[in-house]
C-alpha cells in the first residue's frame, strides 16, 4: 500500500495542473481501493459549495456542474464533521442526498473523507460502491493517508500550476502569493533568479542570447562530463565491482542519447537558454523513471539529476560570474544566500522573495540590516518562470504580486511614494533623543553584521552604537574561518564607525541555520545542537582568536561590549570568562593596553531565564534575543512557514519570560536590553517599554519608527497598557489591542503605510 501511495503522489506532484492531478487521483484510487466510482469534490469559496472536480464511474459531463451546498448532503457531513464517513448503505442515512446529474444510481457503500490543510477543509475524497459494502479499516486509511498527502499537493498543484499557466499568458494577470513578512518596506522591480548551480528545479527559463553559442557551451559541458565520468570509472575500476562500475557505463550512454542531448539542443534551439533547456529535459526523464514500477529502475532517477547537475556545473564555469542587474532588482530564489545578496549592488537591490524562511532567517535579518524589503516563505512562488518579471514585494504583510496590474501597480507606487514621505517625516526626528514624554530615556542601538562602509553614515548618527553585532555574518560570506587580523580589520571599522559610542560584538553564533560551508555540521536537530557559545567553548582556538580580535579592535577607544549567544547555563559563562581573561593577559602580556570590556548574556533559552540572577553575579549586562526566546519558549521553529502563525512575540508566556528576565536582573542593578526583531517593531514595543526593558536593538530601517514609538508613549501609560494586557490569554488579540492604541495615539501610518 505504502508503495501505491508514495507512487500516487509523485504522479500527482509531476502533474502540470491541478486538474489533472486531480484525474490521477481518482483513477488510481478507484484501481487501487477496488471501487466503481472514486471522486472528488473541492470547495469553491465564494459560492460556499463543493464541487464535483474529478471523477472515476460518475458521468463526466457532471464535472463542474454538480456543486453540493455546505452543510449538505453526505459530502457536507464529511467536510463538516472534518472526519472520514464510513456507510454500507448511504441512501439510507437522513442526510443523502440524491443527485441526477451524476447518472447516480443507489450506491450502497460510501466512504468519504475530508481533504484538510492547516485546519481548512479543502474538499472531499469519496469512493462509491454499488453493492452494501463497508470499507474496512485498512481502505480507510488508505484514504485518509492520501487525503492528508493530497492536501498538500492540492493546494501546491492549484497554485503554481494555475500561477504558471497566467505567466505563459500574453494578458497582464496579477498573481497574489501568500508568504510571510521578512523585512519591512515595498518593493518595485524585475525578479532576478539565483539558485545554487546544484539544485537543478530552480533553474530559470531565461531567453538564449547567442543560440549557436549556446548550443556550443552546452556540447562542451556535456564532452567535459563525459571525460569526467570516464575518468571516475578508470580510477575507480581497481576498487570497484564491475557491477557498480556499470553505472558510470549507463551515464555515459545516457550522454550520448539522443534523449537526453538531442532534446536540450532541440530547447535550446527553441529559444531557452542552455541550462534552462537541461533542466526541462532532466526533469521529463526523471518524471518517467520515477514512475516506474521496478524499484531499481526507480532509483535510476537520481542518476539523471546527477547527471544534469554535472552538466550544469560545467555550463556554469564557463559563464561570468557576474549578471547584469536590473536597475531595480528583486532577488528571487528558493534558497537566497548572503553571499548572492551581496552580488547586488545595494543601489539596485529593490527587494527579497524567498520561497522559504521566515523573517528570522538569516537572509532576512540581512535586508532588514540594509532597509530592504523582504518576503520569504512564499512555498508556491514557480521560481523558474520568473526571470525578468514584473514583482512587487510586500514585505509589511509578506505577500508577493507577479505581473501586477496597472491599477495595483500605481496604487503601490503610491504606497511606496507615502512611505518615503513617512521616513523622510521621522528623519526630522533624527537629532532628537530617544526619550519618552515623562522623560525616560530608551538608548536605541543598532543591529548588524556588516562592514561599515555599507551603511550610510548619516544612519549611523541616528542611533546610540551597536546592540548586536553579528559576528557570524562576515564568517558566513567568506570561504574559510577569518584569521584574527582580519577579524581585527572587520572590527575595528565597525568601533571606529561609532566611537565613542559602545559597539557589542556578539561572540560567533554559528550552527542552527547558521550553517558555514567550510565547517559543515550535519544534525537532527540543529537548534537543539550544536550551536552559539557551545561551539565556541568546544574550540578554543576559534574562540581565542576571535576574542583576541575583538580586544585589540578595541585599543585606543575602548567602546567594545562583548556579548555571548546562547548561553543555556552558567558554568558556560565561567568558562568563557576564563577565556576572555586568557585573551586579555596574553595581550596585555605581548604589550598591549586593553582594558576589560563590559561583558554581557543573551537571554535566548527558556533555561536562561531562570537563572538570571545568578547570571547577574558574572555579567555586566543581558540582551534579551527574543528570535530564539519565542522559538524555543513557544516550540515554534522560528524558519518554518508550516508554524509561522504560532510564531508570536506577544505571546503571553513571551512576555512573562520578559518580565521574569528585567526584575531579576534590576534586582541586582543590571540593565536589560533587547536585541531580537521584537525591538524593532513599533507594535511590540509598546510592551517592552511597558515592561521595564532598559535599551532596545534593531536593524537601521526599524529605527526612526521605534523612536516615534518612545517621543509617543510615557513609560507609565506603556506600564498601565500592560496592566490590561495581562488579562489577555491570546496573542492576536494583544497585537490588535496595541495596534489600535497606536492608531488612537495617531501612530497608526507604522502598523501599515497607507493606514
Ligand atoms: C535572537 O535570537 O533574538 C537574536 C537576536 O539572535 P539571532 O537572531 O542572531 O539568533
Ligand atoms: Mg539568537
Amino acid at each position: 500500500m505504502l508503495d501505491i501511495l508514495r507512487r500516487i503522489i509523485q504522479e500527482v506532484n509531476a502533474a502540470p495542473d491541478l486538474q489533472k492531478a486531480l484525474d490521477i487521483i481518482v483513477q488510481r484510487v478507484r484501481v487501487n481501493v477496488g471501487v466503481d466510482v472514486a471522486s472528488v469534490y473541492l470547495l469553491d469559496d465564494e459560492h460556499n459549495q463543493y464541487v464535483l472536480m474529478a471523477t472515476e464511474g460518475f458521468r463526466k459531463d457532471a464535472i463542474g456542474k454538480v456543486r453540493i451546498d455546505k452543510g449538505k448532503g453526505l459530502i457536507g457531513m464529511v467536510a463538516d464533521r472534518e472526519e472520514p464517513v464510513n456507510l454500507d448503505d448511504a441512501p439510507s442515512h437522513p442526510q443523502y442526498l440524491f443527485i441526477v446529474e451524476t447518472g447516480e444510481q443507489p450506491y450502497h457503500g460510501f466512504l468519504g473523507v475530508p481533504i484538510i490543510q492547516y485546519r481548512k477543509v479543502l474538499g472531499v475524497l469519496v469512493v462509491r460502491q454499488r453493492e452494501y459494502r463497508k470499507f474496512g479499516e485498512e481502505e480507510e486509511a488508505f484514504l485518509v493517508t492520501l487525503a492528508a498527502q493530497l492536501a498538500g499537493a492540492i493546494t501546491h498543484a492549484g497554485a503554481s500550476g494555475e500561477i504558471s499557466r497566467l505567466l505563459e499568458d500574453r494578458d497582464e494577470v496579477s498573481v497574489t502569493l501568500r508568504g510571510l513578512p521578512g523585512a519591512p518596506g515595498l518593493a518595485i522591480g524585475q525578479a532576478m533568479v539565483v539558485y545554487p548551480p546544484q539544485n537543478l528545479d530552480v533553474i530559470p527559463d531565461r531567453k538564449a542570447a547567442d543560440i549557436e553559442a549556446e548550443v556550443e557551451c552546452f556540447y562542451e559541458a556535456v564532452a567535459a562530463v563525459r571525460d569526467d565520468l570516464r575518468d571516475y570509472s578508470n580510477r575507480l575500476s581497481g576498487s570497484l565491482p564491475a557491477e557498480d562500475l556499470a553505472l558510470f557505463d549507463a551515464l555515459l550512454l545516457m550522454l550520448d542519447s539522443d534523449s537526453l542531448v538531442g532534446k536540450t539542443v532541440e530547447r535550446i534551439r527553441e529559444g531557452n537558454w542552455a541550462p534552462g533547456a537541461l533542466r526541462q529535459t532532466i526533469a521529463d526523464h526523471v518524471q518517467v523513471f520515477e514512475t516506474m514500477e521496478d524499484a531499481y529502475l526507480r532509483e535510476r532517477a537520481s542518476d539523471i539529476r546527477d547527471l544534469g547537475r554535472r552538466i550544469v556545473t560545467h555550463i556554469q564555469s564557463d559563464r561570468p560570474a557576474h549578471r547584469p542587474v536590473y536597475s531595480s532588482t528583486v532577488l528571487v530564489g528558493k534558497e537566497i544566500s548572503a553571499g548572492q545578496l551581496a552580488e547586488v549592488p545595494t543601489e539596485h537591490l529593490a527587494g527579497i522573495v524567498s520561497t522559504s524562511g521566515s523573517s528570522s532567517s538569516h537572509v532576512a535579518i540581512l535586508a532588514q540590516a540594509l532597509g530592504i524589503p523582504a518576503v520569504m516563505g512564499v512555498e508556491d512562488l514557480p521560481v523558474a518562470r520568473l526571470e525578468g518579471q514584473t514583482l512587487i514585494a510586500d514585505g509589511y504583510r509578506g505577500e508577493v504580486f507577479v505581473r501586477p496590474s496597472e491599477l495595483l501597480l500605481d496604487e503601490f507606487l503610491r504606497l511606496q511614494a507615502e512611505e518615503t514621505e513617512l521616513t523622510r517625516g521621522l528623519k526630522e526626528m533624527a537629532d532628537q533623543p530617544s526619550v519618552t514624554p515623562d522623560g525616560v530615556h530608551v538608548p536605541l542601538y543598532l543591529n548588524t553584521g556588516l562592514v561599515f562602509s555599507d551603511i550610510e553614515l548619516s544612519m549611523h548618527s541616528e542611533s546610540d552604537g551597536v546592540g548586536l553585532y553579528r559576528t557570524e555574518i562576515p564568517f558566513l560570506i567568506r570561504e574559510q574561518f577569518p584569521g584574527e587580523e582580519e577579524q581585527l580589520r572587520i572590527y575595528r571599522k565597525a568601533l571606529e564607525a561609532f566611537a565613542p559610542r559602545p559597539v557589542t560584538l556578539r561572540t560567533l553564533d554559528v550552527g542552527g541555520d547558521k550553517v558555514l560551508s567550510y565547517f559543515p555540521v550535519k544534525e537532527d536537530n540543529p537548534f537543539l545542537g550544536w550551536r552559539g557559545i557551545r561551539i565556541s567553548l568546544d574550540h578554543p582556538e576559534i574562540f581565542l582568536t576571535q576574542l583576541r580580535a575583538m580586544l585589540r579592535a578595541s585599543v585606543g577607544l575602548d567602546n567594545l561590549t562583548i556579548l555571548l549567544p546562547m548561553v543555556s547555563t552558567v558554568t558556560e559563562i565561567d568558562i568563557a570568562m576564563t577565556f576572555i581573561s586568557q585573551a586579555m593577559g596574553e595581550l596585555i602580556e605581548e604589550g598591549m593596553e586593553v582594558h576589560r570590556p563590559p561583558i554581557g548574556v543573551m537571554i535566548e533559552v527558556p533555561s536562561a531565564v531562570y537563572q538570571v540572577a545568578a547570571m547577574a553575579q558574572r555579567v555586566d549586562f543581558f540582551s534579551i534575543g527574543t528570535n530564539d526566546l519565542t522559538q524555543y519558549l513557544l516550540a515554534v521553529d522560528r524558519n518554518n512557514t508550516r508554524v509561522a502563525g504560532l510564531y508570536q512575540t506577544l505571546h503571553p508566556a513571551v512576555l512573562r519570560a520578559i518580565r521574569q528576565v528585567v526584575d531579576a536582573a534590576h534586582q541586582l542593578g543590571k540593565p536589560v536590553s533587547v536585541c531580537g526583531e521584537m525591538a524593532g517593531d513599533p507594535t511590540a514595543v509598546l510592551a517592552l517599554l511597558g515592561l521595564g526593558v532598559d535599551s532596545l536593538s534593531m536593524s537601521v530601517s526599524s529605527l526612526p519608527r521605534v523612536k516615534w514609538v518612545i517621543r509617543s508613549f510615557a513609560r507609565a501609560e506603556a506600564r498601565d497598557l500592560l496592566d490590561q494586557v495581562w488579562a489577555m490569554e491570546d496573542p492576536r488579540a494583544i497585537r490588535t489591542f496595541y495596534n489600535s492604541v497606536l492608531v488612537q495615539g495617531g501612530l497608526g501610518r507604522l502598523v501599515r503605510p497607507g493606514n
